[in-house]
């Protein structure tokens, strides 16, 4: 057994645990166990093959110090046919999980086939977070914008793991770690963060990259989506009886999911991040009622932060 298998194992353990609980149903817990299964799939292949990693350690030390993401484009262990194997995989299970999504999906898979996208463009422009080509992609190939990102994430996903799964072997600093980044993107790939977490010891903030599952250190009062450190704009809402809460910021209107270890966890769970997503979707629900929106993968533009600032001004 390789540790792709042992991971994959955990993961579905960790997703057993979920199994009837009132929050979350069954198909969905199914649909993410699909869409795993088929992104280790691939990370069984790639790790099979020799991936040339082009960074010294002085190079990784110094684009940390300069602030700059370890990942390179031209350096990303891409593969065309994996790629091709892996979305057709996704759409497939997506359209057996979201039946009302059929025609957008059907519409993705069309315009792959007839050559309108290329998967390693989706890929590309994900890691270059440009919004904006999702969105006129989305008017273009009358596939909403939602799935386009989930697809190109769940596409990228194996293949980023890998790599920061080979770099995180480089970063044997871990002061320099702590000390020298702490900034709102990964120091792997520069996305942003789908969850945090407060250490149980001295309460250290723990961001959780949502493209390749890096972990770093953040300010605890500091908001990771626009950088926002004003105190009293930065609160948190509580969950009674739960070790999470959902850490808001009223200038960006973004929000994140944080476990607070000091107020325990699920002992009966592992802590993976994409699990843990998963498991605290209701906390979603409740950080869109107070008005709060998920940073789905691409954080505010300057235009949204300048328009939210305006809003503020009116009121
Ligand atoms: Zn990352
Ligand atoms: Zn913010």
């Amino acid at each position: 057994m390789n540790a792709y298998s042992e991971d994959l194992q955990k993961i579905e353990s960790s997703l057993d645990s979920l199994k009837g609980k009132e929050y979350i149903s069954e198909p969905t817990v199914d649909f993410f166990r699909n869409i795993t299964k088929a992104q280790y799939e691939i990370k069984s292949q790639l790790c099979k093959e020799e991936i040339p990693f082009l960074l010294t350690d002085d190079e990784i030390k110094g684009k940390m110090q300069n602030g700059i993401p370890m990942i390179t484009w031209d350096k990303l262990p891409l593969n065309e046919s994996y790629l091709q194997e892996l979305f057709q995989e996704i759409c497939k299970i997506m359209k057996n999980y979201e039946e009302n999504e059929s025609g957008n999906i059907q519409r993705l898979i069309d315009a792959e086939k007839s050559g309108d996208i290329k998967l390693n463009n989706l890929v590309e422009k994900l890691f270059q977070h440009d919004s904006s080509y999702f969105k006129t992609l989305s008017e273009d190939l009358k596939v909403s914008e939602d799935i386009l990102i989930f697809v190109s994430l769940n596409l990228a996903k194996p293949f980023f793991e890998t790599a920061a799964e080979k770099i995180k072997d480089k970063i044997a600093d871990k002061v320099v770690m702590d000390t020298i980044w702490l900034k709102n993107c990964c120091p792997v790939c520069g996305s942003s963060a789908q969850l945090a977490k407060l250490e149980k010891e001295a309460g250290k903030k723990i961001l959780y990259c949502s493209l390749c599952g890096t972990e770093w250190r953040f300010m605890r009062i500091k908001c990771p989506f626009c950088c926002n450190e004003e105190q009293k704009s930065m609160k948190f809402l509580e969950q009674e009886k739960s070790p999470y809460r959902i850490d808001v910021c009223e200038q960006c209107k973004r929000y994140i999911k944080t476990l607070d270890e000091r107020k325990g966890g699920d002992e009966k769970r592992a802590f993976i991040p994409s699990v843990e997503d998963l498991a605290t979707m209701y906390l979603d629900i409740v950080a869109e009622k107070e008005g709060y929106e998920r940073s789905w993968f691409f954080p505010p533009s300057v235009d949204e932060l300048k328009a939210g600032g305006e809003s503020k001004t009116l009121h």
